[in-house]
């Protein structure tokens, strides 16, 4: 079951995220619309660490949590702060494809390997880190 939609145009965003946190973030990012000037944040996003991926929004328009696969369950304090601090009541979610957070146990050696070879780490210490 496919259950991504393609947002191309306007008419693509769901009409209930119209002119919401969640629309203008479809706007900017996918359909080039011009960038706003913002004071306070208005949405919370969490996102992969990807190097590959990059969003197109204006200053202050959101807080942004970067994770590994985008897991924000380490970062509850942050989304918390974004809400009751920050004022956000939207958040989205972003996956992408080909991310390299999945089956992490393949990259199990080579993630021990680096460590102990461009960090100094000893080798027991990193198999732990990975571990934990
Ligand atoms: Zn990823």
């Amino acid at each position: 079951m496919n259950r991504l939609i393609s947002v191309s145009t306007l008419d693509d965003i769901a009409p209930e995220y119209r002119n919401t946190p969640i629309g203008y973030l479809l706007e900017y990012h996918n359909l080039n619309r011009p960038l706003d000037s913002y004071t306070k944040a208005r949405l919370l996003i969490g996102m992969c660490m990807d190097n590959r991926k990059r969003l197109r929004i204006p200053n202050n328009f959101a807080y942004v949590i970067r994770t590994g696969g985008g897991n924000l369950s380490y970062s509850e304090f942050k989304v918390s702060y974004a809400i009751a601090v920050g004022g956000v009541s939207s958040i989205a979610l972003i996956g992408h494809n080909n991310c390299a957070m999945v089956n992490l146990n393949t990259k199990k050696e080579t993630f021990i390997s680096g460590l102990v070879e461009k960090a100094g780490w000893e080798r027991s210490r990193a198999e732990e880190h990975f571990i934990s």
